[in-house]
This record gives structure tokens, C-alpha cells and sequence, in this order.
């Protein structure tokens, strides 16, 4: 019997194993092959979605556009091509019935064809998004939509998600080994055969298909070198060490704001939401997205009222400065944070006072307004490096993905080799877009997996 080895039960490896039982039964040829899914921990599958979205599971997002993803046109292809094997045309044909409301407050009300803001209602997703919505319907998930296109389970718990991907991995036919930690893959001698698998217990596994699932920090622990070469992953999608002078004075606080990541002048990267100062730098939602760009040195220029172009900000800040003259009378001085009370918090304004060089013991001058208006619009600060690896969320770096074709995941000079997940060299900002590709890069490298096991003639007699 033929063996489909999947490394790794987390997003990928579940929806691989998920979509390659079901492919083989589909050919008729559940009895030729063996789907065995090896997983390091010692005792469940999927851990790693749990912690996901603060433990909600922000599983996918509505609005799918490859452009979000690092190495676009390899995300593009390999998407298009599950669309095409999951048979979704252009503009889906899939309507999935597990969404509930597209609005932010997630009505509980069924509302049929998926209806996306921005979009016509008679659309449903598109290529990108449908075979992903169409394998959480069938497995029975219900979700809602939130801000941003953000999807969540329609329980509001991580747990559903697993659930429901454990339940179709039992239907699946795949056997589950635990605390089976792949150290090395080798390619089988020849080309011809089955690749043997090298597990940190010292025992081996042999098998003729193999998809690597192992996530981004898994990737380089898993010596490749003899199949496939694989770049040192770092940590992104996470908080940013800065200049700490000004932000450990604002330690937990969050502000709404737009935020520019600057280098040597010119614009990298623009982000707009919550940001949360740390006392090492800065954290939040916009920064983890920014951190995919930032480079030691750069600048982050936070601009706290980023609605009001600044000719409005400097008019708003001399009618605040005159209407509080106006009360105090002649004898009266304004105090600058007096200014900007209401505007923002007490301790907010007090920083942005020192960094604008105001001098609380002087009368607030013309040139003082102007300065407090810049720091306003663009409090700048120097990004020392990406913050808490623990806290990143993604990893960039890990297999090639010039070494693996799209249309099937297939590693391009090691046949019968696949892989998925962040194991690639694929991430993307927050908002379910890394578990998109997760899933979607599973069950195309699944699909392909069990395809090939069926459609090969003569392989596992060479070794
Ligand atoms: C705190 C946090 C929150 C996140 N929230 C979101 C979110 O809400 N939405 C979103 O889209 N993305 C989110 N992400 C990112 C998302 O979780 C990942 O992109 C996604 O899980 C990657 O899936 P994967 O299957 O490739 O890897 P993983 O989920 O990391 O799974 C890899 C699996 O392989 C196993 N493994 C590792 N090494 C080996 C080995 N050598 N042998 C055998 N098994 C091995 C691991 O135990 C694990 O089960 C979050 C990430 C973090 C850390």
C-alpha cells in the first residue's frame, strides 16, 4: 500500500490530510493508499489554531486579493488553481451557506448568498475566497463576518474551527501519530521510491508522497538540504522595539491613529487603527502589519488625528488656544495640554507637549502651536527591530517558492515532494489571511498528493 505522509496537524497539514482522504475516495482509491498524519505534540492536532485570533479564530477574510501576500503571483496561481480543481468560476459558483451576516455586528440572521460591502449583491465570493468557504460549509462551520472582512466562527470560539476539521480528519481515513518531530526528509535514491522521513525519536518512516505542513517556525528545524533548499526563517508580524524614551511614558496606552513607516524620507508602508504603546516600543494591529516591512532604522511617524489635514489641525489648535484665552482673560496662561483636553488622554498630550519642546513655564507662542500641531500629525520614532519573536504571528523565510510549482504545490525537482502552510515563504497581514493560505495551500498540496499516489505507476519499488 501507497503512503501519503502529512508533516504537521496544524492549518495546513489538517486541511491536506482533510482533502487527500477525500480525493481518494473520490478516485476509489481509499484502499490503494495510506494517509498517516505524523505531529509533533505529544497529544493533539491543531493546537496552533487555537491561540489564533485571541483564541476566536479569525479563519479568513471575505476580501481575498493575492496582492496582500508576499510572492503575489506564486498566492495568485496556486489559489486560481484550487479554484479550478474545487470547480469555482470566476465570481464563485459556491455559495457557501455557512455565512451569516456580512455586517459588523455579526446578525444572527442567515441572509443566503454571501453579500460582501462593496460588492454587488448578486456576487458571491470570489475565486480567491470560494473553495475555502465552500470546505468550511460542507464541513459544517457557520461564520460571521466583521470588520474588515474579517471572518470568525459563528461561535465566537477557536475550538469550533478544530471541531470541525478533527471531525472530517477522523472521517478522513488518516491515521494520527503523535510526538513524531520530522528532523530530516531525504529524497528517494534514484528519484524512484519513497523518501524516508528521519524523526527526532530516531525512528524512520518511509513514504511515497510526502506534504510538508510544518509551519513557520517548524520549517527550519527540518533538515531539507538533500531535497530542497530552505532559507533561515525570522519572526513578522509583530511588535516593533523602538526608541523607548517616549513610549515608556505611555506604557498600555492605546490611541487610534494613522501610522507611516519612513525610510530615508520616502513613504514604505501606511497603516491606519489601534496602536498600543509598550515601554520597548510599540505593539497593535497596525504594527504587526507594518513590522512585515520594517527595517532597523526606519522611522515610524504616528500622526494622532489622522482625519484632519494639518492646515485644519494648526486653524483647530489657534482656535483652541484663543477660546481659552478669551476665558483665563489677561493674567490667565495656557497651559499647552489645556489645549488638547478632550482630544486626547491627559498623558498623551503631556508627551506630545515635551517632544513638541514646549516650555510649560512660558506663555503658549505661535511657534509653539505650530510645533505641537507637527508632533500631532507625526510623532516620529526609530525602529530598533521587530519586538517579542513569541508574539509574532507569522514567519517569513522557510521553502522557496520558486523550488514548488502553484498549480500543484509539487516541489519542482523532488517529485512527490509538497508542501503548505507557512512553511512556504508566504505571509500576509493580519485580518485571516495567513490561515486563508494555509487552508487553501492544504487542500490544493492534499489534493494533488493523493492524485499523484493514485496516477503513479511503479514508484515504491525502488527502495
Ligand atoms: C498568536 C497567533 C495568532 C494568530 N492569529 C491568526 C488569525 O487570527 N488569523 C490568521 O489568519 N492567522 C493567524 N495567525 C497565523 C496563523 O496561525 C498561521 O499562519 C497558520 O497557523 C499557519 O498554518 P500552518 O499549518 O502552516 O502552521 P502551524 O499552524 O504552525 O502548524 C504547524 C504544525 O506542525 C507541527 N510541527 C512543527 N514542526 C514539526 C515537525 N518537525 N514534525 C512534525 N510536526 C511538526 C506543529 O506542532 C503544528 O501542529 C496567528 C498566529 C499566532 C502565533
Amino acid at each position: 500500500m501507497k503512503k501519503i505522509a502529512i508533516i504537521g496537524g496544524g492549518a495546513a497539514g489538517l486541511a491536506a490530510a482533510i482533502a487527500a482522504g477525500n480525493e481518494l475516495a473520490r478516485l476509489g482509491a481509499a484502499d490503494e493508499c495510506e494517509i498517516v498524519l505524523f505531529e509533533a505534540d505529544p497529544e493533539r492536532v491543531g493546537r496552533s489554531i487555537l491561540a489564533t485570533g485571541n483564541g476566536r479564530c479569525n479563519f479568513s477574510n471575505a476580501h481575498i486579493d493575492p496582492a496582500c501576500y508576499r510572492n503575489t503571483d506564486f498566492v495568485e496561481a496556486a489559489l486560481r488553481s484550487l479554484a479550478r480543481l474545487s470547480g469555482v468560476s470566476e465570481w464563485g459558483s459556491a455559495q457557501p451557506v455557512g455565512a451569516y451576516g456580512a455586517s459588523a455586528q455579526g446578525s444572527a440572521q442567515p441572509v443566503g448568498a454571501f453579500e460582501a460591502p462593496g460588492r454587488e449583491s448578486t456576487q458571491s465570493a470570489s475565486v480567491f475566497e470560494a473553495p475555502v468557504q465552500r470546505f468550511f460549509s460542507d464541513l459544517g462551520l457557520m461564520w460571521r463576518e466583521e470588520g474588515e472582512g474579517r471572518m470568525y466562527p459563528a461561535a465566537n470560539k477557536a475550538s469550533s474551527v478544530l471541531d470541525v476539521l478533527r471531525a472530517a480528519l477522523d472521517v478522513s481515513g488518516a491515521r494520527v501519530e503523535f510526538r513524531k518531530a520530522l528532523r530530516a526528509i531525504e529524497a528517494p535514491a534514484r528519484g524512484k521510491g519513497r523518501f524516508h522521513l528521519r524523526f527526532s525519536d530516531g525512528t524512520i518512516a518511509h513514504a511515497e508522497k510526502v506534504v510538508l505542513a510544518v509551519g513557520g517556525r517548524g520549517v527550519s528545524a527540518v533538515d531539507t538540504s538533500s531535497v530542497i533548499p530552505c532559507e533561515l526563517t525570522r519572526p513578522v508580524l509583530g511588535p516593533l522595539v523602538t526608541d523607548s524614551r517616549i513610549t515608556r511614558q505611555l506604557n498600555n496606552i492605546r490611541v487610534k491613529c494613522a501610522v507611516s513607516l519612513e525610510r530615508s524620507g520616502s513613504l514604505v508602508a501606511r497603516e491606519e487603527g489601534e496602536l498600543l504603546f509598550r515601554d520597548y516600543g510599540v505593539s497593535g494591529v497596525c504594527v504587526f502589519n507594518l513590522s512585515r516591512f520594517a527595517c532597523e532604522g526606519d522611522v515610524l511617524s504616528i500622526d494622532f488625528l489622522p482625519h484632519m489635514p494639518s492646515a485644519d489641525r494648526d486653524a483647530w489648535l489657534f482656535a483652541r488656544r484663543k477660546h481659552l484665552s478669551a476665558r483665563l482673560g489677561e493674567n490667565g496662561q495656557i497651559a499647552a495640554e489645556d489645549v488638547l483636553r478632550g482630544a486626547m488622554l491627559p498623558q498623551v498630550a503631556q508627551v506630545l507637549c515635551k517632544c513638541a519642546g514646549i516650555d510649560p513655564a512660558r506663555p503658549l507662542s505661535k511657534k509653539d502651536v505650530l510645533a505641537l500641531s507637527r508632533v500631532i500629525g507625526g510623532l516620529r520614532l526609530t525602529v530598533r527591530g521587530i519586538g517579542d519573536a513569541k508574539q509574532c504571528q507569522v514567519s517569513r523565510g522557510g521553502l522557496s517558492i520558486a523550488a514548488f510549482d502553484p498549480q500543484t504545490m509539487e516541489a519542482v525537482r523532488a517529485s512527490g515532494l509538497f508542501a503548505a502552510g507557512e512553511a512556504l515563504d508566504v505571509d500576509a497581514p493580519c485580518g485571516g489571511y495567513n490561515l486563508h493560505w494555509a487552508w487553501s495551500s492544504g487542500l490544493l498540496a492534499g489534493v494533488s498528493a493523493a492524485r499523484s499516489a493514485v496516477s503513479a505507476d511503479g514508484e515504491g519499488e525502488g527502495e
